[in-house]
């Protein structure tokens, strides 16, 4: 084994560590070949996170369903139909309309996709994801849907050099998520908050994330 791939083996050992058990890693995998991505995963890693559903395919067909892989790229609807064939969940619902294309395409599929709500927990106008006043109002309308499940929600929040900054958004984030679990809504189960990447998962952690996405942080600066 070459010592690139020992150091992403030494990065995951090193993060599962230091995590809580009931925290979930998912390594954000874009730009890394099967031979990194395989790498993490014998090194404990059991979820892996893709952006872009072209980059994914041939990363999924060659390492197969032995991990579990997550969406956490923007959803394009002309993709929806890849997408529930290929992950296992999708972080990123951010409308109604991706919402309704991916239980069609789960119906015909017959199951039942495990989804996040994303949420632009900064208000950017230039952001994907749900803005907190809406999220409300989005996740009682997917709640009525068969195929899909909502279970939790997804931020990115503005990114900072100093990680303390996120924090805000990481509460704000933390607050959506309980009202919602408070509304014991049919079909949705508020299980996962998924939010800190490899700057900010230990700040992420203490404002409840119990999903963190890390690239950087186990294989190293992209290209
Ligand atoms: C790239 C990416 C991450 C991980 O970012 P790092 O800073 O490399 O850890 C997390 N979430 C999403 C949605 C990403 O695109």
């Amino acid at each position: 084994m070459d010592s690139q791939l020992d150091n992403i083996g030494e990065a995951v050992r090193r993060i599962l560590d230091t995590i809580p058990p009931d925290v979930v890693l998912i390594a954000a995998g874009k730009t890394r070949t099967v031979e990194e991505i395989d790498a993490a995963i014998q090194a404990g890693v059991t979820h892996v996170g893709y952006n872009y559903i072209q980059e994914a395919i041939p990363i999924i067909q060659a390492i197969g369903h032995r991990v579990s892989w997550h969406m956490i790229g923007h959803l394009q609807r002309n993709k929806a139909k890849l997408a529930v064939q290929y992950f296992d969940m999708i972080e990123t619902v951010d409308s109604w309309r991706i919402a309704q294309a991916l239980d069609h395409h789960c119906e015909n599929l017959e199951k039942i996709m495990p989804i996040l709500v994303e949420i632009n927990s900064g208000n950017e106008s230039n952001k994907t994801g749900v803005i907190p006043d809406a999220v409300d109002e989005l996740v009682h309308r997917i709640s009525k849907l068969k195929h899909i499940h909502v279970e939790g929600l997804m931020t990115m929040g503005p990114r900072f050099g100093d990680p303390e900054e996120s924090r805000p958004y990481f509460k704000a984030t933390r607050e959506v998520f309980e009202r919602i679990a408070a509304r014991h809504l049919p079909n949705v189960s508020m299980r996962y908050l998924s939010m800190g990447m490899s700057n900010s998962y230990r700040i992420a952690i203490e404002e409840g994330a119990n999903i963190v996405r890390i690239g950087t942080k186990l294989f190293g600066e992209r290209q």
